[in-house]
């Protein structure tokens, strides 16, 4: 059986970089590995829009966001999170633990943060250091307009802008020097088309000097060090060689592809799932679409153990489930990566063969014809 992932991380790998990272390992201080890195470096910079230093971890992305805690902030500090899913609840359970002073907004699953609730908090707060805001929620497959959120901190704040990107970075348009964002994180199973276990951390100036005054205990995930060792295309520890061989790969396809053509195939992706999906009379959950992920509600009579269980067992198709409130009730479709036109014709397929055998009614072929038809027109 044909194995499919249709997951928000990981994501699949390209055969290229899956070959690559096959190869014997390399010692990480040897200059063929400094020549690696440093291209990873520059390319890095390419991928988020910047000229400033993006850092590389070995970590999930979860170790990238609280390297970005334990390296800006003291005990006491505030900060505001907004909190629309699993990910922003993550950045308010975190933060805490660090002894940090955290103001949650929280908003309803499916919505975005909005410049002017961020405005409101921070003039009720002015002495909030730092704003985090999910760039896309993978669990809500929910936007939030960074750049807007972004302009509203800076002109009303010296908040630092810190953003959640591990599923926007590579799907959703980021000029992270443009829009004056101050930390930028994201993670190899995502955009990045690499296995889990590494995380890149875009810092601007106004961050990095932050960090001077930080008095959280840090040792690994201290990015002092870490900024210090990427001026010289070093890692302060031994970084995972063989994802950072494979990110180098999938840099390189990335680049080539274009940054701005990457950005827009994830948008006419999503565009025609979305349109597969409604025209089978399946209803969207988020109000504000990522690029990376599409949230749709389980049709009525659909129960979604069954649903899930003939994807993966007959078809080999794994999907994401809903969370929390939403188990059982959402499923999601990922278009983050390493996909193209027919990739979303092969899950509309699967979807509609699934959806069939669990006895609900449409006219086989309606969401395959959408879908083909939101690519050519
Ligand atoms: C996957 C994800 C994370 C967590 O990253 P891990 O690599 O699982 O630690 C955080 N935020 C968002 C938006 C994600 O999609």
């Amino acid at each position: 059986m044909k194995k499919r992932l249709f997951t928000p991380g990981p994501t699949p790998v390209p055969e290229t970089v899956m070959l690559k990272m096959a190869e014997p390992i390399i010692h990480h201080r040897n200059p063929e590995f400094g020549e690696i890195l440093t291209r990873v470096h520059q390319n890095l910079q390419y991928l988020f829009q910047t000229t400033q230093p993006v850092v590389v971890l070995t970590c999930s992305g979860t170790g990238g966001v609280e390297s970005t805690f334990v390296s800006l902030f003291s005990p006491g500090d505030t900060i505001i999170t907004a909190n629309g899913g699993k990910f922003g609840e993550r950045w308010v359970k975190m933060p805490k633990a660090y002894g940090l002073n955290v103001v949650e907004l929280k908003i309803e699953w499916g919505k975005g943060a909005t410049p002017e609730m961020i405005k409101a908090a921070l003039a009720e707060h002015p002495e909030a250091k730092a704003v985090y805001v999910v760039h896309s929620e993978t669990s809500t497959g929910t936007a939030t307009d960074v750049k807007a959120i972004a302009k509203v901190i800076r002109e009303h704040s010296n908040a630092l802008v810190c953003v959640d990107g591990i599923t926007a970075v590579g799907a959703h348009e980021m000029k992270f020097d443009e829009w004056g964002i101050d930390v930028c994180v994201t993670g190899s199973q995502k955009g990045l088309m690499i296995p889990p276990g590494l995380a890149f951390v875009a810092l601007s100036q106004r961050a990095i000097e932050k960090m001077e005054t930080s008095t959280l205990p840090k040792f690994y995930f201290d990015l002092r060090r870490a900024v210090k060792s990427w001026q010289g295309n070093d890692t302060p520890w031994t970084p995972a060689v063989s994802l950072i061989i494979g990110v180098d790969a999938a840099l390189v396809m990335l680049k080539e592809e274009g940054i701005e053509n990457i950005w827009a195939r994830h948008e006419k992706l999503a565009n025609g799932i979305r349109a597969g999906v409604t025209a089978i009379g399946l209803k969207l959950f988020s109000d504000s679409a990522s690029f990376a992920v599409t949230p749709v509600w389980l049709p009525e009579g659909v129960e979604w153990k069954k649903f899930n269980k003939i994807l993966k067992s007959k078809y080999g198709i794994t999907i994401a489930g809903g969370q929390d409130d939403y188990a059982g009730k959402i499923f999601r479709l990922s278009h983050l990566g390493y996909y193209d036109e027919f990739d979303m014709v092969t899950m509309i397929t699967a979807l509609e063969m699934t959806l069939k055998e669990c006895g609900y009614a449409f006219e086989v072929g309606t969401g395959v014809q959408a879908v083909i038809k939101s690519f050519i027109k």
